[in-house]
């Protein structure tokens, strides 16, 4: 099926729709935007920095700590970024991680610094845009067109949709007449959260909890608002011993992450709800159902393939 014309909005500056862009340009495809509604790229890979006692700055990574790293195909993707100053290589055993420097978020800036201008001369990544609502401009089958409405930007069509944000976040976007996809009922994604700090002898710490053993905890976490959340993550800290008195720290932060990990990933490297309208992200192309960066960007990968193959026939994916 040949879409037309072939304008692509990706929703979401994570792995999953940098990585995309990327592989779009790889294969020629320069017509399309990205969308995400936060101040910064990289999604879920982000970074936090705190003041320490002597007034510097300490970089700790809130979402993602390590790229496991054990897709021959991606080994290029991660050499680059190595080789650009922004990931370090260590082994633990038989398995491979990439570290990031001086933190994740550095890694998805500098993919996004890669991409090219479109074709008009302009931007491609929009950042601080939120996207609303996605509603049918034409009715469904070939050359179907989508529209993007915002929260305070102007609406924006595309023939092609492709969602990278956390699968519940996706499914609550998906236009009204759109099924959900029967095997979507399949993947959760669980609640985190990380309690940062640095300490007037120059030690930096954290705290971690994680479903589903912290369950209780994180469910009413994430029901407080931002101050109330904080002190309850700081008294949790310190009935366990982890967090030392006031007077030994010099500035804390939390943060909640109301999607983490996915547990129960589709082995699908994506989905299409409807003709144009995709689905793609961690929740896809899971490896025994593990779900990671790697699958993020294999899933991103994988509907570029798709895109490349429908929008230029000519070019066929390696
Ligand atoms: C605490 C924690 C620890 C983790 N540890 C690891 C680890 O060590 N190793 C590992 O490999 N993986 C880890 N993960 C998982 C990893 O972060 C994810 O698998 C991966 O980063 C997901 O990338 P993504 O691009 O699919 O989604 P995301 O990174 O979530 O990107 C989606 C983007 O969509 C944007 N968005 C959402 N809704 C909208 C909207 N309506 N409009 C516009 N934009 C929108 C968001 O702002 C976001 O930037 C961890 C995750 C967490 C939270």
């Amino acid at each position: 099926m040949m879409i037309s014309p072939p304008r692509i909005l990706i929703v979401g500056a994570g792995a999953c729709g940098l990585t995309l862009a990327r592989s779009l340009e790889s294969f020629g495809i320069q017509d399309f935007e990205i969308l995400d509604k936060a101040r910064g790229v990289g999604g879920r890979m982000a970074s936090r920095r705190l003041k320490r006692a002597d007034e510097t700055q300490a970089s700790f990574d809130t979402g993602v700590q390590q790229i496991e790293s054990s897709e021959p195909a991606l080994q290029e993707l991660w050499q680059e970024a190595e080789i650009a100053g922004v990931l370090q290589k260590s082994n633990s055993g038989e398995m491979a991680y990439w570290l990031p420097k001086p933190g994740m978020s550095a890694l998805a800036k500098f993919w996004a610094g890669k991409l090219s201008l479109d074709s008009h001369g302009k931007q491609k990544l929009h950042l601080d845009i939120r996207v609303k609502e996605i509603s049918r401009t034409t009715q469904g089958g070939e050359g179907a067109s989508w529209e993007l409405s915002f929260e305070k930007n102007a609406p924006k069509t595309g023939s092609v949709v492709v969602l990278t944000c956390p699968l519940p976040q996706a499914l609550q976007l998906l236009p009204q007449g759109v099924p959900l996809p029967t095997p979507l009922k399949g993947p959760r994604i669980e609640p985190a959260a990380c309690l940062l700090w640095t300490q007037t002898d120059g030690t930096l710490s954290r705290r971690n909890w994680s479903a589903p053993e912290d369950s209780p905890f994180l469910e009413a976490l994430l029901e407080l608002d931002a101050n109330a959340a904080l002190l309850s993550a700081e008294a949790k800290a310190r009935e366990e011993g982890q967090l030392p008195g006031q007077e030994s720290i010099v500035e804390t932060y939390l943060h909640r992450w109301r999607y983490s990990r996915v547990r129960g990933a589709l082995e699908a490297p994506w989905l299409e709800a409807a003709p144009g309208l995709f689905l793609a992200g961690d929740a896809f192309a899971a490896a025994d159902g593990r779900t990671d960066v790697e699958r993020s960007v294999l899933s991103g990968r994988f509907v570029a393939e798709e895109l490349a193959s429908r929008l230029r026939p000519a070019i066929q994916p390696s």
